[in-house]
């Protein structure tokens, strides 16, 4: 048997964000408005569009992220608040700036915080943030073909 090896992968978008959608589309779950050729947070209530769920959206449910955050290190301890800060500060305005830029999940233990995100420019935006203020090591891991980042940042003392 012979494999072809000329197929060309199709690219992996199954959160169509690629895609365009029709003027006026709004998404049931967080009513952003796509106008203009983009989801944007609308300000009117009453929608005409058709309802269709935004890619952020349907990344939260299936609790799939674009990108990925690793803060760790004994500087992450004794800097926490901190740091934190930062990160929150750059989560809520992307949140402002994008319905496409959220949180999937925020966790912290004794170890590591861990945030995931349903945009990989918002976790490279985190992770380059707390290494240009705090520097130790960035690491970052990307993905072409998945459009996935995942940044590990640490410091220690
Ligand atoms: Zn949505």
């Amino acid at each position: 048997m012979r494999l072809d090896r000329n197929i060309k992968q199709k690219v992996h978008d199954p959160y169509d964000e690629g895609r365009k959608y029709s003027e006026g589309t709004y998404c049931p779950e967080c009513r952003a408005l796509y106008q203009g050729g983009r989801w944007k947070w609308s300000r009117t209530k009453d929608v005409a569009g058709e309802p269709c769920l935004c890619s952020a959206c349907r990344r939260i449910r299936d609790r799939f992220p674009a990108g990925e955050v690793y803060l760790s290190g004994s500087y992450l301890h004794d800097h926490r608040l901190e740091i934190l800060n930062l990160v929150q500060n750059i989560i809520k305005e992307g949140k402002e700036r994008s319905p496409l830029k959220r949180v999937i999940d925020f966790t912290e233990d004794n170890q590591e915080v861990c945030v995931s995100l349903t945009d990989n420019h918002l976790a490279r935006h985190i992770g380059e943030a707390v290494y240009k203020a705090y520097n130790g090591e960035l690491d970052v891991k990307f993905s072409e073909e998945e459009k996935f980042v995942r940044l590990y940042w640490h410091r220690d003392a």
